[in-house]
């Protein structure tokens, strides 16, 4: 055996050459390379035929981002990003099993994961056995029964993960979580427990729903929307020409983010021929670079200079009506940011006083109000405190529950959200299951489950020994590489449900598993006939997508027929569910679905209206379902922003060639990068002071309660940042982000705000 796999990325050659990042996103170039991939990987004919069904009524949903549709879709629905998602699945690229017998597990590791991922489609199941370091097809009956054998003989049901990733359908995730309860755990980790999953702990505390209260129409309506810690350009695409419309129409947009995106200074709209000429449309009126994890300062600051406002013009900021109604726990909170001082806040933030009392006169001035974020605000151990400020902040105004106003946390996965709602939770209320063990006539086991990080440190402490993923690239998405890839290898068996290959596949546990499943552009064909599925959007809209293009390999099955048949086979004659009856026809599992989850009534009916239709949301009608029966104000310390000397603050983020793990480019050419991934940002003021010359390679510790975890050959770019900030990309830097450091309440990895320091790569280890 040629050396175990590297669960690492591998370092990177020559070739990175940096730009001067564009001042306009989108536009032309944004046409070429969707267009590129398009063409290049499925060929003009089927990117032609499979795009213009993207995002269409009667289509499919885009397996990118959670962003909803227009009730008036444009002939070309979708972004950039969205063409680059479907053409990575929709690709002609072929994986056959002689592939595999050709190249171990080791040789494939050595290999980047845009490497992996454009080999293409995954065709046949295949099985990796004890002792061998290549995989070798396996029939469904025979993987099947494998990890049958696997899960029946642990000793206890909660031995097992069952990991879901945010692109399984509300059909397969409501399958998948029957399977498992059926099974006897709710081991049910999922990807927003990496990313949004902060956001529901936040949200249900202060307005007892975990959900954004705002629907796309809502945009219209809003005289100012404050984004924090998220860059739509790269991860919500489409939101920007919302963001577009609402500048022109003169809605005030603030952006607050260490980084200044291109995207949120100047969009060309692809779709608006008028739009390519010209220079392109303003979008943010203010940028704040508030410094990492200052978010709670900065909107502390914003909040002091409205509460200064309405001291010197009472009842002309604050809605004293909504206040008394609907809130509790203001006069605490105005007392402690009366206490709170504006050097310690302007300290803390790495803002001025001025910058923030711009952004607060811009909200006095606005009736209507939307705040939206995403991972920058939900990546740190004071993610709550994060959201909870922003509640606060619209609380103060009345901004929840009004006609152009709410909260927006914005999902960065097609159907993360939808998968949370059918049940993929590890610890759901008494009433979902109540209605689950009536429905399907058993007792589904009440003690809560684990989470993401959770679950590695239960493989990794020899608690949990079988490993099933729907989807997604485990080790990749999830922090501290080097623990989770020795807890993956610690499992008698781990098993992945995928389209494609990646490094999750090359980290097993003794054996391993690859289920190739359909993707969403192809034809799912069950004993009923063509089968659609749904999903649920950022604005928890659910509706129907159905694909057009003949499946990759007739070997492939849909995510819903492999849970049914893993079901089958562990559970044998204890199964109280007849799994064929619901995969013949998934109309039928929706009619359970209506019957279990609440807001689901009526299913199938209501996803005859045009778009389908919304679920219900409590806060979004001022009920709320909180401890106090009203809309909590809280109080948040402002986190410290405390390092050593030689110390910066690094976030993790994502290039514009890529989505969550998947990498469709080694450019980001929004930042100015090319052609490569190992990059660290930094500011050109502690490149000085640091001694380090831009384009010199340097190696990053991160520093953490004592441990050390260090990752090599990173190049040094100046980059518009605030001081002691830092930025680089994941998964690269994943090694760096450790397992215990979580946010509170959410278990959230705190991938954006990691201590390190830096030291120049040796000579040798850069030859
Ligand atoms: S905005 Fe998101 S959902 Fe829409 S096309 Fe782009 S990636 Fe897909």
């Amino acid at each position: 055996m040629n050396g175990s796999p590297s669960a690492e990325p591998p370092l990177e050659g020559e070739g990175l050459r940096i730009k001067q990042p564009p001042k306009v996103a989108a536009g032309i170039p944004a046409v070429l390379h969707a267009m590129q991939h398009a063409v290049g990987k499925m060929g003009p004919l089927r990117a032609a035929h499979t795009l213009i069904a993207l995002n269409q009524t009667g289509g499919f949903d885009c397996p990118g981002c959670a962003w909803p549709d227009p009730e008036h879709r444009a002939t070309a629905e979708f972004c950039e990003n969205g063409a680059k998602a479907v053409a990575e699945e929709a690709t002609n690229k072929r994986i056959l099993p002689e592939f595999f017998a050709q190249h171990s597990l080791a040789e494939l590791s050595r290999e980047s994961d845009h490497w992996l991922g454009q080999l293409g489609r995954l065709t046949h199941p295949m099985v990796l056995l004890e002792g061998s370091d290549h995989y070798e097809p396996i029939s469904w009956d025979g993987a099947f029964s494998l990890l049958a054998d696997e899960l029946n003989r642990l000793a206890s049901p909660d031995e097992a993960i069952f990991y879901t990733s945010g692109r399984t359908s509300n059909e397969a995730a409501f399958l998948y979580q029957l399977f498992v309860r059926q099974f006897g755990t709710n081991n049910l980790p999922d990807c927003s427990n990496m990313c949004h999953e902060s956001s529901g702990a936040a949200l249900g505390e202060v307005l007892g729903v975990g959900k954004g209260t705002v629907s796309l129409e809502d945009f219209d309506h809003a005289d100012a929307i404050f984004i924090l810690g998220q860059n739509p350009g790269t991860n919500h695409p489409r939101m920007l020409s919302t963001l577009e419309a609402a500048a022109r129409r003169g809605a005030r947009i603030v952006s607050i983010n260490p980084l200044e995106e291109v995207a949120l200074v100047r969009f060309r709209h692809p779709q608006h021929p008028l739009d390519l000429l010209g220079s392109g449309t303003p979008i943010a009126t203010l940028h704040l670079p508030v410094r990492i994890n200052g978010d709670v300062a900065a909107m502390q600051g914003i909040m002091k200079a409205m509460l200064d406002e309405e001291e010197r013009r009472p009842g002309h900021v604050f809605d004293h009506e909504f206040l008394r109604e609907h809130t509790s726990g203001l006069d605490e909170f105005l007392a402690h940011l009366r206490a709170t001082s504006w050097p310690a806040i302007t300290a803390a933030s790495g803002l001025t006083q001025e910058e923030m009392e711009r952004a607060a006169s811009i909200a006095v001035a606005s009736r209507r109000i939307i705040a939206c974020w995403a991972m920058g605000l939900t990546q740190h151990e004071n993610a709550v405190a994060n959201i909870q400020q922003v509640t606060n902040f619209l609380l103060l105004g009345g901004h929840i529950g009004r006609p152009g106003a709410g909260v927006c946390p914005v999902r960065g996965h097609s159907n993360v959200q939808g998968d949370c709602t059918m049940g993929i939770f590890e610890k759901m209320p008494d009433s979902f299951l109540d209605k689950l063990g009536e429905e399907f006539h058993f007792s589904p086991p009440r003690q809560h489950g684990y989470d993401t990080v959770n679950a590695i440190r239960a493989m990794h402490e020899g608690r949990a020994e079988v490993f099933l993923g729907m989807g997604g690239n485990f080790l990749s998405a999830t922090p501290d590489t080097q623990y989770t890839a020795e807890a993956l290898r610690r499992c008698r068996l781990t098993a992945h449900v995928s389209t494609k290959l990646n490094r999750s596949h090359l980290i097993t546990g003794r054996q391993a598993l690859i289920l190739p499943c359909l993707g969403r552009t192809e034809i799912d064909r069950q004993a009923g006939g063509p089968q659609f599925v749904t999903v649920e959007d950022s604005m928890s809209m659910v509706h129907a997508s159905q694909g057009n293009l003949a499946p990759a390999s007739e070997h492939l099955r849909s995510e819903c027929a492999i849970v049914a048949g893993v079901a089958r086979a562990t559970l044998g004659t204890r199964s109280t569910v007849d799994w064929e009856a619901l995969i013949a026809g998934y109309g039928r599992i929706r009619d359970a679905i209506s019957r279990v989850v609440d807001g689901c009534e009526n299913y199938n009916t209501r996803l005859g209206a045009p778009g389908g239709f919304r679920l219900p949301n409590a806060a979004r009608e001022r009920r709320f379902l909180t401890s106090t029966g009203k809309a909590r104000f809280t109080v948040h310390p402002m986190p410290p922003f405390a390092l050593a000397p030689g110390q910066l603050l690094m976030m993790t983020i994502r290039s514009h060639d890529q989505f969550n793990t998947t990498i469709y480019g080694l450019d980001d050419r929004y930042r100015g990068i090319h052609n490569g991934r190992r990059v660290i940002f930094l500011n050109t003021e502690d490149l000085q002071q640091l001694g380090i010359e831009a384009g010199q390679l340097v190696d990053i510790t991160s520093h953490f309660r004592g441990e050390q975890r260090t990752a090599r050959q990173f190049t040094a770019v100046p980059y518009k940042i605030p001081r002691r900030c830092a930025a680089t990309y994941f998964p690269e830097a994943n090694v760096l982000v450790p397992i215990s450091a979580v946010a509170e309440k959410s278990n959230t990895p705190a991938s954006k705000s990691v201590v390190i320091s830096l030291a120049l790569s040796k000579p040798s280890a850069t030859a």
